[in-house]
């Protein structure tokens, strides 16, 4: 990541929306802003496979679910958060993974410039080549400050998403167990 051009960057629209970009709470405005990028698109560069590496082998679970994985990302079309939670089923196929894996795959694809819908797909596919259960479905509810701050949506109002693969989108009594699972 480009830490100069980011501040260079933020010193610009600072200027551009009028400010003095020289006043106290402003001089290091930038700065601060390039380091906090560093941190909230980490996930560009990352593979969420590492953390889908280590599997174990189970046995006689049907459906596993894990609910609630909270995460913030950030929209592409305006540069603000959105952020929510995540719920992720699957149907191993005699492979688990760790809980925590699974919410460290939310945060490699939620780390970076996103659209929510594209953010779910990405989840779901993950799981599928890495970890390759027979489906996986993925719901992401989230509010998104570019709707709520601007008073286009209510605060918060929230945008539900939905990403099924495998078993889960050829069979929707399976789907609606797991949906039923997740809204429990
Ligand atoms: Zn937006």
């Amino acid at each position: 990541m480009d830490k100069e051009k980011i501040e260079a960057g933020v010193r610009m629209i600072l200027e551009g929306i009028g400010e003095d970009i020289n006043r106290e709470g402003l001089r290091e405005t930038p700065e601060r802003i390039a380091r906090m990028y560093e941190e909230i698109f980490a996930g560009s560069s990352e593979d969420a496979g590492v953390h889908l590496q280590k599997t174990f082998s189970a046995l006689g679970s049907d459906i596993v679910v894990e609910k609630d994985i909270v995460f913030y990302s950030t929209c592409e079309h305006h540069m603000m958060p959105f952020y929510g939670k995540a719920h992720i089923a699957y149907i191993p196929d005699g492979r688990v993974v760790g809980l925590s894996k699974l919410a460290r795959t939310v945060e490699v694809f939620a780390r970076r410039l996103q659209i929510q819908e594209q953010m779910t797909g990405q989840i779901a596919d993950a799981i599928m080549q890495h970890l390759k259960p027979k489906g996986v479905l993925v719901m992401v509810e989230a509010e998104h400050m570019c709707m709520t701050m601007r008073g286009v949506k209510k605060p918060g109002s929230r945008t539900l998403t939905l990403a099924s693969r495998g078993m889960f989108e050829e069979d929707c009594r399976l789907r609606e167990q797991a949906l039923g699972m997740i809204t429990a």
